[in-house]
Parts: C-alpha cells; structure tokens; sequence
C-alpha cells in the first residue's frame, strides 16, 4: 500500500495516522502518544534527575555490586554458582561501563555480552529473565532458530530489536540499555568445521548477520517485526548498550572439549592442572575454541567474550528447586491453598518421589511443574468444596496413587 505524500506522520519517529493511536498537530508537525511519552521521560530525567515513578529504569545501578546481583540469583536460581559468580560480574562491568561512558574515559571498556552452555532446563532463561527483572531494564527473549532461514522464509535479524521496542512501549533510550536473551544459539552452528566445504547459509548466513548486531551498531528496525520492506517506516536503535545473553544446550560439545583436552595432555601438561579431568563433567572445561570446533565462527565467538556453564541438575537440586526459591511451585501451591484457609504441607518423602519421577523421566526443572499439576489436581479440586479441611499434607504414597492414574505415568512406558 503506497502512502499519500501528504498524509500526516509522526515528525520525530516517522509513523503514520494509521500506525499511531494518536497523532498531534502542532504548527508544522506531528507527534504520535508514543514520542510524547518519551519526551515527557527525557523530561522528567533531565529535570528531576530521576525516571517517571522510579518505574523502569528505576534501579540506582550505581549502587550494585556483583555480590549484590549475586544474592539476587540466589534467590530465585538454584545451584549454578560457575554461572551466577560469572554472569554477576559480566553485568556489573556491562552497566559500570554504561555509566563510565559519560566520563569521557580514555579506556574504551568493550561490551561483555555472555554465552551460556548448558543442556535445556537448568535455568539459562531463568537466570538471564531474573537478572533484567532485578535491574528493571527491558528484557526480551528470542530464538535463534526462526532466523534459520533468513534472507529465505524467516525473520530478519533486526526483529530481535523489536521485541525489546515493544516490551517498552517504544521508548528508544530504554530500549538500548536493554537485555536480550537468545536461546538456542548452537543451532545456527555450521554444519562442518571447514567453511569452504558447502554454502551453509542457514548457519553461517545468520551468524554473520548477528555479528555487528552483537558488537554494537546502527540497526533500523522495523516496529512491527517480521520481513522489512521497502515502505515500511523503520525505528533506529543503537546496540551499543544493549547486553546481549546467548544460549544453548551444545549437544556433542563433550566430544569437542573431550578431543581437546586429550591432545593437550597427551602434548604437555601444566604445572597448574589440577589432578585428573572429570570426565562427566566436561562441560566445565569449556573454552571458546570448544565453540568453534562446534561450528560457531570466530568472529561471533569474540563477540561473546564471557563464556561460562550450567550444570545439569541432580535429585538434590531438583529437590530445592521444588522449596527453595522466591516463586518456588510448591510455595504457589500453599499460597494458593491458604487463600482458601488451608493449610499445604508436603512430606519430605513425596518432594524425594516428586525428583526422583522428573530424573526418570529425564523432565529435569521443567517436569516439576506438569508432575506437581498431576499430583495436585484432584485436591485443588475438591478442598475448595470442602470448608471443615483446614490441612492437608501430601504424602508419598498420595503422589505415587495420583501419578498412576495421571497421563504422565504413560512416560515411563515411552
Ligand atoms: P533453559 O536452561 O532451557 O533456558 P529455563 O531457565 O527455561 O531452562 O528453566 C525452565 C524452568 O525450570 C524455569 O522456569 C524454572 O522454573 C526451572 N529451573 C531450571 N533451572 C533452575 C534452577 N537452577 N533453579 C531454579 N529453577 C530452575
């Protein structure tokens, strides 16, 4: 659809009548609601110093410390303390630098963006979800595999920077100190480690494509998402600031890390290794060069400089998972229950049951959830009915009795 030439658009982001709720005319221009309430921000901050309702953005970021944003994760993340200690450090440089750009340092300090490896459900999201909420910066996650394809069917790379624009209400300047989470990034690795031996454009294509984007340039975005094209008018956001958080599962690394290190010890040794490697822990040994083998280009690899692990969750963490942290399930049950004047308790033996179910059926922290619903369901049913019950405990034998009959004992048969 060709625009009128005339049609009245938004003079400071370029939107037109019909892409705005509101347009207002001054003399010689419009403005759309959405730059009127970045204005009135820019206003505010310039101002009173301070943002609208210490709202987002409202975190006095000077005032962190990494053990700060450590005691945070600790809250809600179980285990992973590799990552946390890692990731703590890498956002409190990435916002230190923020701040020290002001200060016309001589020292250019370069953005940390993170890579975390780690199979699936051991709190990669989890963590970098956590980590946005307690800074209150605009978070988003994407998946690198819808831009498998791109340049094909998929989505153009620069949809990424819409997301982050929508979750704040279009508000540029927040947008660029935003956090973006990408999952799944080992799926754009290329297939072969020798890039000469086919055109592998769904890998190789997007990791190019992510390069600059990473590092911290100009990007135009089109609001919407989605395909850019031609007439579409787009939104300018500089990645400079914005922390990107990568991830992925890495299936096979161990084989990498694994090749690697037998090499290496097979050439030289260290003085400083210490002891024998443990070979089911892999994973801990990872290097950058670990990421290349698995087909990661380099160039990408340097723009994710701080590279840590997750490690795969035992009964024991799954277990505290259940209890421990801020939104655990189990505290949602009981909080649900005391709004009905209950009160929720579980025998330890049942938590073990509840664990040891999700390690068999290889669920891991995700499973918690769907195995709790089958044990819960027919209490959270019928005590709400059933004024005189005030307690209720769940015992190990009342899981296992409601896990039978629940679709999720077919898993064990699968
Ligand atoms: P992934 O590593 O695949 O990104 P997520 O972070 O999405 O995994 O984890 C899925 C869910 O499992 C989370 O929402 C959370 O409830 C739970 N979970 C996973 N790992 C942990 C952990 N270490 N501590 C607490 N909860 C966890």
């Amino acid at each position: 659809m060709k625009k009128e030439k005339n049609a009245p658009q938004c003079s400071f982001c370029g939107r037109s009548r019909e892409e705005t709720q509101m347009l207002i005319a001054g003399i010689d221009a419009h403005i759309c609601e959405a730059c009127t309430e970045q204005a009135f921000d820019i206003v505010k901050t310039e101002v009173t110093g301070k943002k609208k309702g210490g709202g987002k953005d409202g975190i006095n970021l000077k005032s962190l410390t990494p053990r700060s944003i450590k005691d945070h994760l600790d809250t809600y993340v179980i285990g992973q303390d590799e990552a946390k200690k890692v990731l703590s450090v890498a956002v409190y440089n990435h916002y230190k630098r923020l701040s020290a750009e002001t200060t016309k340092d001589e020292v250019e300090i370069e953005k940390s963006n993170i890579l975390f490896v780690g199979s699936t459900g051991t709190g990669k999201t989890l963590m970098a979800k956590s980590i946005a909420k307690f800074l209150k910066v605009p978070f988003s996650i994407v998946d690198a595999t819808v831009f498998t394809e791109a340049g094909y069917v998929g989505e153009d790379v620069e949809s990424i920077l819409s997301r982050l624009l929508q979750v704040c209400d279009y508000n540029v300047a927040q947008a660029e100190k935003g956090i973006i989470y990408i999952d799944e990034i080992d799926k754009i690795a290329r297939k072969s480690d020798n890039p000469s031996i086919t055109r592998d454009v769904s890998g190789e294509g997007v990791q190019q494509a992510l390069l600059k984007m990473l590092e911290g340039t100009t990007v135009n975005v089109p609001p919407y998402g989605g395909r850019k094209h031609p007439e579409q008018k787009m939104i300018t956001v500089n990645t400079q600031n914005i922390l990107f958080i990568c991830g992925g599962a890495f299936d096979g690394i161990d084989k990498h890390i694994a090749r690697r290190i037998n090499t290496h010890v097979i050439g030289y040794k260290n003085d400083d290794d210490e002891g024998p490697i443990d070979q089911d822990q892999l994973l801990r040994y990872i290097n950058h060069q670990d990421m290349k083998s698995f087909g990661l280009i380099p160039e990408l690899i340097g723009r994710m400089p701080v590279l840590t692990w997750l490690e795969p969750l035992d009964k024991v963490a799954l277990k505290r998972i259940l209890v421990e942290p801020k939104n655990a399930v189990i505290k949602q049950y009981q909080r649900l229950m005391e709004l009905e004047d209950v009160k929720l308790t579980f025998e330890d033996d049942a938590l073990d049951y509840i664990a040891d179910l999700a390690i068999t059926y290889k669920l891991g922290a995700r499973g918690l959830r769907s195995i709790l619903e089958a044990v819960m369901t027919d209490a959270m049913f019928d005590l709400p009915s059933k004024k005189d019950i005030k307690s209720f405990e769940v015992t190990r034998e009342y899981a296992e009795k409601k896990l039978a009959k629940s679709k999720i004992s077919f898993l064990k048969a699968a």
